[in-house]
């Protein structure tokens, strides 16, 4: 997910490229402003912690991405690609690292595990908007 203030500064274009550069394939994806219930929904892990409520504000604050990408060891590799959660701590060549200072504005999100991405690909997307197709560089992507 490119978060708000990704989309706001403007970020959304290069963080589409890595993905797409890296060899993943979007399998869905779309702009919208998160509803609360969806946004709560989506960090629910995080329900009751001090930072919970500015988060929620946050990332209902304006549009957000929605992405759903595929590949081998993508949910990990994603995470990487994301970086450290707070982005002073985050590797250069990162996108928090690249991009961004404050844990509460570090630009992008990613599902940390297929029980996760599971379950707010479901909170994101109706089924029917994932869509299945092969990307032409498959054959030269993988073995
Ligand atoms: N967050 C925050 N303050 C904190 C910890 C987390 O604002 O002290 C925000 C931050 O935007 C982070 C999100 O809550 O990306 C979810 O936290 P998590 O620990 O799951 O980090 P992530 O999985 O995004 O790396
Ligand atoms: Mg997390």
């Amino acid at each position: 997910m490119v978060k708000p203030d990704g989309v706001q500064r403007g970020l959304t274009g290069q963080i589409l490229e890595r993905v797409e550069k890296k060899g993943f394939k979007i399998v869905a994806m779309k702009l919208v402003v998160m509803p609360r219930e969806k946004a709560e929904e989506h960090y629910a892990e995080h329900k009751g912690k001090p930072f919970f409520k500015d988060l929620v504000d946050f990332i209902t604050s304006g549009p957000s991405v929605s992405i759903v990408m595929e590949g081998r060891g993508a949910i990990a590799a994603m995470r990487k690609m994301n970086g450290a959660t707070n982005p002073v701590e985050a590797a250069p060549g990162t996108i928090r690292g690249d991009l961004g200072i404050e844990t509460g504005r570090n630009v992008v999100h990613g599902s940390d595990s297929p029980a996760s991405a599971a379950r707010e690909i479901e909170i994101h997307f109706d089924p029917s908007e994932l869509l299945d197709y092969k990307r032409i560089d498959e054959a030269w992507l993988y073995e």
